[in-house]
């Protein structure tokens, strides 16, 4: 950036991510409502997504920057088959995810991994684990590991902003980004 002091202004909470279409989403939710049932509160069906990447608050000048480092991405199309149940006991999120991680899926999170970077963001240290919340506060791991395989055909991926609400996090698409084939 050109300014050697840090950019004042309003900032945006953004990440990068795959956004279910609605037939994609209405599975996922169904298949959580199935594995938790009623009395559990999940995420909203219109929340379902697969985090990509994870930018933070930043700024106009930092959000464009990941636009054009958005833009400038080349990665083939994948299909994803989200047939894994999974639990992390210190977060306590309840989650679905692929049951292989396809190359492309590697490769994409990868490549914004660096925009991150190339950005001026801090990027993250943890290996990458594609996964859907859709649940949190849940204590108890799953009792099954496998549902039905919910085919997800990745044609391109998003920019998106959250907004903290008094309940649910909303979120706002910002752009997306067509991948190639
Ligand atoms: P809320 O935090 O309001 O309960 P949320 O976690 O869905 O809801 P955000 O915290 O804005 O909303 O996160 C947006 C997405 O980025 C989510 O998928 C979240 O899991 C992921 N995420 C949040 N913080 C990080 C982080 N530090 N590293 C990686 N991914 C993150
Ligand atoms: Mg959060």
């Amino acid at each position: 950036m050109s300014s050697a002091r840090p950019e004042g202004g309003p900032r945006q909470r953004l990440f990068f991510a795959l956004w279910p279409e609605a037939a994609v989403r209405t599975r996922l939710d169904q298949a959580g409502a199935a594995l938790l049932g009623k009395r559990v509160k999940r995420v909203p069906a219109e929340n379902l997504h697969l985090t990509l990447a994870f930018a933070g608050a930043v700024t106009a000048t930092v959000r464009q920057c990941l636009q054009a480092a958005a833009a400038d991405i080349r990665c083939p199309a994948f299909e994803l088959s989200i047939g894994h149940i999974g639990h992390w006991s210190r977060p306590r999120i309840y989650w679905a995810g692929p049951v292989h991680t396809p190359p492309p899926l590697w490769s994409l999170a990868g490549m914004l991994q660096t925009a991150l970077g190339d950005c001026g963001l801090q990027t993250e240290t943890r290996p990458y684990q594609p996964h859907i919340t859709l649940a949190r506060k849940i204590q108890r791991a799953p009792d099954i590991q496998h549902i039905a395989p919910i085919d997800w055909s990745i044609r391109h991926f998003s920019l998106v902003e959250s907004v903290t609400g008094p309940r649910a996090a909303s979120y706002q698409l910002l752009g997306s980004w067509e991948l190639e084939g």
